[in-house]
Formats: structure tokens, C-alpha cells, sequence
């Protein structure tokens, strides 16, 4: 496997970029796959945006035994390649992509990427799962934008030819890694737990590489610096505390918060913090954009769930598309 990043905007993304999409949805988990492919299948034009490969609650779960008609043990990551494939048949397309910002006001929606792409849709279906973060490394907030950030595409270039440190363990921390590992002098991965949550060869390939150093079992205790970051304390497997000298900490790390920060509050959020719905239609406070899946907050959080309130999002995006009086049942 070849790690790959989706950087700057060329062939085949421009064309995603330039069109009008029925619906783009936004989470490549089972709830947005299941989407897809009724979408797809009911002649939709559908884009399904995503932030890795083998992200999101599914994707990083090592056996699965419980989704109907897949007997398993199978891997979370296996599953959703199987889901993706099949959306895939009825000419659904995927985009690696990650999300920041939305326009969801008015008929056309707009969609914001990390890297600067926006993409066009009539609906939008919300499908981010609920993976983010509900507590901070003490000295995060006070070292960000003077050494902390979320983003090595926006930032990477401030770090030419100095340490950094990445905080996370999954596929998605390891891709960002990657790429400050070409500009940084070191790049040092503390990864909380005991292994990286994303396939072995990557994480194999990251670790050949000679400025980068993969630290397992770190918990990060805090961010260190005066004015600012001069480096990350951590607790070591041993129980022993130690500063990892760094000019730069770039945080990935996951929780079960509902992932909502990217619409920034242009849907109306239940008491659990996740996404409103009309639970008949999946449809949320605003006209055109459905929401289905872990995102919502609710505590059935289960893969054969989320691909079922994907399917009824869809049906009523076809609906809502289609202007019909009832969602027309597939077949
Ligand atoms: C450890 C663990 C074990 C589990 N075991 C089981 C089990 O045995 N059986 C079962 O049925 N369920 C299990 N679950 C629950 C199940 O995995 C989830 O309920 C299900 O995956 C939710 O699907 P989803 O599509 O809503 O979200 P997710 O699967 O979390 O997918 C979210 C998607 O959104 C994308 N995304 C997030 N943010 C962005 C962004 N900003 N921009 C672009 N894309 C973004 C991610 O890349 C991902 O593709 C388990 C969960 C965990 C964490």
C-alpha cells in the first residue's frame, strides 16, 4: 500500500469540483455508504467525502460478528470495503477528503475541505459519526495557533527543518504524520495506546522512514513551553514522566463526541450535542440536509443501525429531490 494524500486540486477532483452533485454525502462510514448506494442505485448523482480509508468507528474495529449476512469475524475495515464496493456498482464516487466547513443555507449547498476544494451539492447527508473529542491536553488551548494545530496541510510549512510531535493513532494521525515528515526535521508520533489503529503496511512504511519515530503506550500529559511550545510531557509505559523536546504539536487524537465542530451550528444539535433529525425522514433543521448514523448522538450506536438510518435518509432525499408526496421503496 502506498500511503496517498489528496493534496491541491487536479484531474479527476477538479471535475468532482466543477459539477453540481444531487447529494454529497460527508462520512464514508456505514451510514453514508448504505446512502450511497440507494442513492446511487435510485440515479442520484452522489459523492461520498471521506477522511481515510480505514476511519470512523467501523473502520477501526478489529472484528465484526454481528452485521446481518456478514457471519465474520470479519474486520470493521474489511466490512466497509465491502460496503464502498457495492455503493461503487450503482456509480457512487468516493473522494478522500476532509471536511472543515459548510454552506448548507439556500438551495445549493457548499462543502469546505482542509486542503481548499469545495464541493457543490442539492442535498448534503451529515454521516461524520461521533469520534470527536470531548477533553483537551492541558496546554492545548494556550499554545494554539503558537504551536499547536489540527492541520498539517495548513501548517506544515511553519515546521521546515524542525521537530514536531503528532498525537493520535489512527490512520488518519498517521497520514498527517506523513506529511509533516516532509518538511519537519523529526517527526515524533505519541500514540496514547498500544498500536496504531490503520493496516500494518502503512504503519510498517512510516516507520522506515528516518525522521519519524513511533512511540507507543505515550499517554500525553501536557504541552509544555513559555511562550510557545517548546515540547510535550508524556507518561511512558514504565510510569516514568519525560518532555519530548518539540517546536510544534499537531493533535489527532479521537473520543465519542458527536462529530459536529465542522458545521459550525448550521444545524440544529439535540441534547446529546449530535445532529437534530425528524427520526421518520433523517431530515435536520435545514431543508435538503439529512443527518443518519453515530452523529446524531443517540445510544444505538451500531453499524447495521447507522447503514439502516442511511437508507432512510436516502429515500427521502430521493424524495425531497424528486418533489414525490411518499418515498418510493427500491426494490
Ligand atoms: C471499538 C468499536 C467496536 C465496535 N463494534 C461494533 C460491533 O461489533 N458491531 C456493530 O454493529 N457496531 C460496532 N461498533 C459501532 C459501529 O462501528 C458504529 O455504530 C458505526 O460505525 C457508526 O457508523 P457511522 O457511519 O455513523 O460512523 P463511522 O463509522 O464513525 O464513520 C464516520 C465517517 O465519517 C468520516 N468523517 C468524520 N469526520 C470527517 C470529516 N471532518 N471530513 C470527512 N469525513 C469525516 C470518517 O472518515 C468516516 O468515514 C463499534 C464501534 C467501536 C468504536
Amino acid at each position: 500500500m502506498v500511503l496517498s494524500l489528496n493534496i491541491g486540486s487536479t484531474g479527476p477532483t477538479d471535475e468532482k469540483q466543477n459539477k453540481v452533485w444531487d447529494v454529497i454525502i460527508v462520512g464514508g462510514g456505514p451510514a453514508g455508504v448504505s446512502g450511497a448506494l440507494y442513492t446511487a442505485r435510485g440515479n442520484l448523482d452522489t459523492l461520498v467525502l471521506y477522511r481515510a480509508e480505514a476511519d470512523g468507528a467501523l473502520g477501526i474495529t478489529s472484528n465484526i460478528e454481528n452485521y446481518p449476512g456478514v457471519p465474520g469475524p470479519i474486520s470493521g475495515y474489511e466490512l466497509l470495503k465491502l460496503m464502498r464496493k457495492q455503493a461503487k456498482t450503482f456509480g457512487a464516487e468516493f473522494e478522500k477528503a476532509t471536511v472543515i466547513g459548510a454552506n448548507l443555507k439556500g438551495d445549493i449547498k457548499e462543502i469546505y475541505t482542509e486542503d481548499g476544494r469545495v464541493y457543490k451539492g442539492k442535498t448534503v447527508l451529515i454521516a461524520t459519526g461521533a469520534l470527536e473529542r470531548s477533553s483537551k491536553i492541558p496546554g492545548e488551548d494556550k499554545f494554539l495557533g503558537r504551536g499547536v494545530s489540527y492541520c498539517a496541510i495548513c501548517d506544515a510549512h511553519f515546521y521546515q527543518g524542525k521537530p514536531v510531535i503528532v498525537v493520535g493513532d489512527s490512520e488518519y494521525a498517521l497520514e498527517e504524520a506523513e506529511l509533516l515528515s516532509r518538511f519537519a526535521s523529526k517527526v515524533t508520533m505519541v500514540v496514547p495506546i498500544k498500536r496504531v489503529k490503520a493496516p500494518s503496511e502503512m504503519v510498517r512504511q512510516m516507520e522506515a522512514k528516518d525522521n519519524v519515530e513511533i512511540l507507543l503506550g505515550r499517554r500525553p500529559l501536557e504541552i509544555v513551553g513559555k511562550s510557545s511550545v517548546e515540547g510535550l510531557k508524556v507518561k511512558c509505559p514504565s510510569g516514568d514522566e519525560r518532555v519530548i523536546p518539540s517546536e510544534g504539536v499537531f493533535v489527532f487524537l479521537g473520543g465519542s463526541k458527536p462529530s459536529v465542530d465542522w458545521l459550525r451550528g448550521q444545524v440544529e444539535l439535540n441534547e446529546k450535542g449530535g445532529v437534530k433529525v425528524n427520526p421518520e425522514t433523517m431530515e435536520t433543521s435545514v431543508p435538503g440536509v439529512f443527518a443518519a448514523g453515530d452523529v446524531l448522538g443517540h445510544r444505538y450506536k451500531q453499524a447495521v443501525i447507522a447503514a439502516a438510518q442511511g437508507v432512510i435518509a436516502a429515500l427521502n432525499i430521493d424524495k425531497f429531490l424528486n418533489n414525490r408526496k411518499d418515498v418510493q421503496i427500491q426494490w
